[in-house]
């Protein structure tokens, strides 16, 4: 972590080094520095989210009411930070991260009840239904049919780009409900669960020949009224909510590690050694700027969110073109067992990050958001 700490400060980053340095395996550890994808393989990931929850820590946003460790915005950058550093793998977000906070807001007593402490304890695995075929950026359109029978709703249609549905036993998903008014306005947003009869997942392999996404369709599937979360025809309000949470975050303590493994590599080229330089100051930009958005500083959460999300997603990909320039031939050498770890996965790593500026919203899209707030 670069960042000059207050005195009283430096007793909890200890106490993180200290349960770091005695819980993270190097089992783990090893197979974090392998992924190629911000999105952890759950055999990696909940291993090491259990590991955290018998501490108490697997949620460090949330509040203390629903779990969460009751730290500083500074101490959770603190902790996001020295995770990175000590090479601990990634959770899954779709849980913890994005589905969490909207039923800490929208959810009656029991959904949170139910949810949550499964959410913490990894016993669910989320995944997220908004993309369709016919709607990405232009996700108002979706098409995914919600008809109400009895205590249920009946869907048809079908969900893709789907991270990890091949994983997951719960989706959050957004369903179109009515076709009055704008199309917005006929948006519910249920939680579902992945064994219900007339689910079906098919992958989809990307660039790098991974199976991370999947389509998932839904002939005749039924879901319970009382699994909606917020009103019939205001998932939309719900979604919002959610995307901030997807969209924002902390990018730089990840990029920082990533830079620091790379910069202790033998660069003979000066001009690749200039560009890791100029990264390292863009990093120390970009962390200035996510803790003065934890800070609320300035306010505009949709804004830092959508800021954040361009800056930290084009700075990785720069990084990752980094990476391989550095590698050059062993940039691909997953099999030969002597090339480190980080310049070994470097090509799979710059393939699948060429997705970080689509999903989430696409860059093009976040420009256009942060023009409007800001043009008005
Ligand atoms: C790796 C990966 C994981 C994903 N995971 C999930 C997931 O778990 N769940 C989920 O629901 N979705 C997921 N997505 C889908 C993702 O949210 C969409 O791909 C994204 O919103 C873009 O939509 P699209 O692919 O339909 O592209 P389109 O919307 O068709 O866009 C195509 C291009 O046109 C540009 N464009 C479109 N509209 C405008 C505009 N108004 N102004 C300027 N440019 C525009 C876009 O920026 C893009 O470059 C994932 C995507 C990827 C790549």
């Amino acid at each position: 972590m670069d960042i000059a700490l207050e005195p009283d400060l430096h007793a909890f980053r200890d106490m993180v080094r200290a349960f770091l340095a005695e819980h993270l395996t190097e089992e783990l550890r090893r197979a974090a520095e392998r992924a190629t994808s911000v999105f952890i393989d759950p055999a990696i990931s909940l291993p090491w989210q259990r590991i955290l929850h018998a501490r108490g820590w697997t949620a460090p946003d949330w509040p203390e009411r629903f779990g969460g460790p009751g730290w500083s915005e500074i101490e959770r950058y603190v902790f996001a930070a020295e995770c990175v550093a000590a090479g601990a793998p990634n959770l899954a977000p779709m849980g913890l991260k994005m589905v969490a906070p909207v039923i800490m807001h929208y959810g009656s007593p029991d959904q949170q009840a139910h949810y949550l402490p499964r959410i913490l304890s990894g016993e669910d695995y989320w995944c997220q239904g908004f993309s369709e075929p016919g709607a990405g950026s232009d996700l108002g359109r979706l098409q995914l049919r919600a008809v109400r029978d009895g205590a249920d709703y009946v869907l048809n249609g079908s969900k893709i780009w789907t991270t990890h549905a091949h994983f997951a036993n719960r989706m959050f998903c957004l369903v179109r409900t009515s076709n009055e008014g704008k199309p917005q306005a006929g948006i519910s947003f249920l939680l579902l669960d992945m064994q219900s009869p007339g689910i079906g997942v098919e992958p989809i392999r990307t660039l790098a020949g991974e199976h991370e996404l999947n389509q998932v369709f839904f002939d005749d599937v039924r879901v319970p009224v009382a699994n909606r979360l917020g009103e019939e025809n205001d998932g939309w309000s719900v979604a919002k909510h959610l995307l901030t949470f997807e969209r924002g975050g902390k990018y730089a303590p990840a990029l920082m590690g990533q830079l620091r493994r790379l910069r202790g590599h033998d660069v003979p080229d000066p001009v690749i050694r200039a560009r890791l330089g100029r990264e390292a100051v863009t990093l120390r930009a970009l962390q200035a700027l996510e803790m003065k958005a934890m800070r609320g500083l300035g306010g505009g959460a949709a804004l830092y969110a959508s800021a954040l999300k361009l800056l930290g997603t084009e700075a990785a990909q720069r990084i990752d073109t980094l990476a391989c320039e550095i590698a050059g031939p062993a940039a691909w050498s997953e099999a030969d067992g002597q090339t480190p770890a980080s310049l070994a996965v470097a090509v799979p790593r710059y393939l699948n990050g060429r997705a970080a500026t689509i999903y989430a919203g696409s860059n093009e899209i976040q420009r256009d958001l942060i023009a409007r707030q800001i043009l008005g």
